[in-house]
């Protein structure tokens, strides 16, 4: 399947081809300061998978996770949106912020991740795997 998605105001814009390798849930923190939600949903996908129209307007703010690894999070510049990030661990990977798609009604998350920070107003699913820190090599 092919999706596309982009930003808020639409300068930046992609497309992913085929199925992510993953689609999770991420309770951590800087998730939370970054969406400004209370969890983000994110579709992995190999860097080959995913084209983007322009990465003109795109800026990246670049921190240390809670793992220690550095984590690149890019969002668009003119309106805010994040897009996607990019962590240090897994070169070959994006990270897409699965709210940009322009339909996501597809999306099934198979785990939580840093459940050891979750929201009492995020309590998704319990009977999906669910990780207090990170996900598991
Ligand atoms: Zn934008
Ligand atoms: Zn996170």
């Amino acid at each position: 399947m092919e999706h596309a998605g982009g930003c808020l105001c639409g300068v930046t814009r992609y497309k992913v081809a085929g199925d992510p390798i993953r689609v999770l849930y991420c309770h951590c923190n800087d998730c939370k300061k970054q969406t400004s939600a209370p969890y983000s949903v994110v579709a992995s996908y190999a860097k080959d998978q995913v084209s983007f129209e322009s990465l003109n307007s795109l800026k990246t703010y670049e921190s240390i996770g809670d793992s220690g690894n550095v984590v690149k999070r890019s969002f668009c510049g003119r309106c805010g949106s994040p897009v996607f990030s990019e962590v240090e661990v897994l070169p070959d990977v994006i990270l897409i912020k699965a709210g940009t798609f322009d339909n996501a009604a597809w999306l099934k998350p198979s785990m939580e991740i840093y459940t050891k920070d979750r929201l009492q107003c995020a309590q998704i699913d319990p009977s999906i795997d669910s990780f207090p820190g990170p996900r598991p090599k």
